[in-house]
């Protein structure tokens, strides 16, 4: 019993209006990129559904896939077979002696829209139930929440049978809603911070402030295994790399310690929102999480906030450390993270920052440092690289996340 076929529900696209069509169409690019190593596979989407044609691809390998990409609310991998009594019945005796174990209770869900088929939706039930019954006379019928639903599509190139749906990623599909800016660290929150804008549409670019020799090539290819990691909810992402010794340096030298991390920051905003300008980016996202570090209180938001009018999205702001861990942890991104390589912030982290900055105070020092020339060596020297999906190992866990 080999499946032929994927039926794939869309989300939240259904309630878009006319921006539908656009949003289906990202949609079979993304599926079409999440299953770039199986050639065979033909997309057709409609308005209410998309159908991957399976040609002899290995379902197995493709599902654990498809559950990681945005925009697709249930999926159910489907056999196709004739139109007719005969290969129905044939195909739901085989699908049953294969999943039924003696204790599960079933039912039939038909659908037809071929109605030239000779038999009504209610008729099809009756019929594929009574072939059930007769099959294993012990079978408990439930209409309600039954352990085994067997659905059937009559459709007008075959009939469709499906026993499995499978929980999809949700949400919208990679690029439907723009592109973001993500300050990526090497740390836990930001890695959340992009899959949950990503989540939601956003298609985004990795920037990645790095101070060498202070900060290790370990520390940076850890934000290029972070990005990676990204990678199987939206493809491939570029990754920017940011020098930011220059900078870093000069504020250490130039003003007070307990407003080091007030400019640093200010500046590795202004940096990504000028490299959002260059890349036609919409928004920014960062990790910042409230109230977790001195950098995150609310008046250190104000204050760095104060050098753009970009939107900031803060995907974890209210989320409890645990509850970023947890993502994390789906996301395969913790084990990573918590790999002790300093970054940039760590490095030059002062023992006493001020959670209070005043503004008056951070424009006065700004005041001393050459801001514009700073940026403008910092953007020239911006190293840009394409992170792409690798076939990272097939989780199989997520595989068995059935409704
Ligand atoms: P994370 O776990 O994401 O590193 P954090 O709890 O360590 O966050 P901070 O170090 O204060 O918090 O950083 C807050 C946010 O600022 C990060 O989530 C990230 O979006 C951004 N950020 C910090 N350091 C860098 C960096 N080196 N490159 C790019 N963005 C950074
Ligand atoms: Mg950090």
């Amino acid at each position: 019993m080999q499946y032929t076929e994927i039926m794939v529900r869309y989300g939240e696209l259904s309630t878009k209006g006319k921006n539908r069509r656009s949003f289906i169409m990202q949609l079979a690019q993304n599926v079409r990129g999440a299953l770039v190593d199986f050639p065979a596979i033909k997309i057709h989407a409609d308005r209410d559904r998309m159908h991957l044609i399976l040609n002899g691809e290995d379902s197995t390998q493709i599902i654990p896939k498809l559950t990681k990409v945005f925009g697709i609310q249930t999926f159910s991998p489907s056999i196709r077979v004739e139109k007719d009594t005969v290969a129905l019945k044939a195909t739901t005796e085989e699908i049953m002696e294969t999943i039924y174990t003696g204790k599960e209770t079933f039912k039939v869900t038909a659908k037809r829209s071929d109605h030239f088929f000779e038999l009504d939706s209610h008729g099809i039930q009756q019929f594929l139930g009574k072939v059930v019954v007769d099959r294993f006379p012990n079978i408990k019928v439930q209409m309600k929440h039954p352990d085994i639903n067997l659905r059937v599509e009559i459709r007008r190139d075959g009939a469709y049978l499906s026993y499995e749906t499978i929980k999809g990623a949700g949400g919208l599909p990679v690029g439907s809603s723009g592109k973001g800016m993500l300050m990526l660290s090497g740390g836990i929150d930001s890695p959340v911070a992009g899959y949950l804008s990503m989540k939601r549409g956003v298609e985004i670019e990795a920037v990645h402030f790095a101070s060498p020799p202070y900060t290790s090539d370990q520390a940076l290819q850890k934000a290029k295994d972070l990005t990676e990691k990204l990678t199987p909810y939206g493809g491939s992402i570029e990754f920017i790399e940011v020098p930011f010794t220059e900078i870093q340096e000069e504020i250490k030298q130039h003003t007070p310690q307990g407003y080091w991390m007030t400019l640093t920051r200010r500046m590795m905003l202004r940096i990504t929102d000028a490299i959002r300008e260059l890349r036609n980016g919409l928004v920014i996202i960062n990790g910042e999480s409230l109230g977790q570090v001195a950098s995150q209180t609310l008046h250190s938001m104000v204050a760095i906030n104060e050098v753009t009018s970009t939107p900031i999205i803060r995907p974890v702001a209210t989320m409890d450390k645990t509850e970023i861990i947890e993502l994390a942890e789906k996301i395969d991104t913790f084990e990573l993270a918590i790999q002790p390589f300093e970054d940039c912030c760590t490095i030059f982290a002062p023992p006493q920052p001020k959670t209070r900055p005043k503004m008056v105070k951070v424009l006065e020092l700004e005041k001393r440092l050459d801001i514009d020339g700073m940026m403008a060596r910092c953007l020239e020297g911006l190293k840009i690289e394409v992170i792409s999906a690798t076939q990272s190992e097939i989780q199989v866990e997520e595989f068995a996340d059935l409704l």
